[in-house]
């Protein structure tokens, strides 16, 4: 299932040429060519599939079992000082790829970012409906 119009489709067949970190029959791991740090880089399998919601289980699971590995390569090669996984779904939460793709981002002491969110202050009751409302 690949999609013409879709950029991410294009790189991870080989289409569009990418700097490319590691290749297998459904995944390929290349540089972000507006990288928030140094070694910034997307895992994008072969196949289409918009997001998270979409993404087959087993796929998934591997998608976790090569962010892991590519970690440990990327943290040895590039002595980062810290290494966070990204994953947007939906325009809201900041996807801007509609195929599935999982930021693999080295982080490094100085390097600036600030890759975070505001945090929120529920009260109990809030949290007790939240617990209720996933529960239910
Ligand atoms: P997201 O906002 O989670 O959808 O992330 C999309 C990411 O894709 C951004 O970090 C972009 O910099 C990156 N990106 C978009 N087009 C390309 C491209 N042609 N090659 C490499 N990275 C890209
Ligand atoms: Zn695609």
């Amino acid at each position: 299932m690949k999609d013409e119009n879709c950029i991410f489709c294009r790189i991870a067949n080989g289409e569009i040429p990418s700097r490319t970190i590691y290749e297998d029959e459904r995944f390929r791991v290349f540089l972000d060519l507006s990288p928030a740090a140094k070694g910034h880089a997307l895992i994008v399998p072969k196949e289409h599939y918009a997001n998270l919601y979409e993404l087959p289980e087993d796929l998934a699971a591997d998608v976790m079992r090569l962010a892991k590995r590519q970690a440990a390569v990327m943290t040895e090669k590039l002595s980062c000082d810290g290494f966070q996984l990204v994953q947007n779904n939906g325009k809201c939460a900041g996807q801007t790829v509609f195929h599935f793709h999982m930021h693999l981002i080295p982080r490094y002491r100085s390097d600036g970012q600030n890759i975070a969110w505001e945090p929120g202050s529920p009260s109990d009751a809030e949290l007790d409906g939240v617990k209720a409302q996933i529960l239910s």
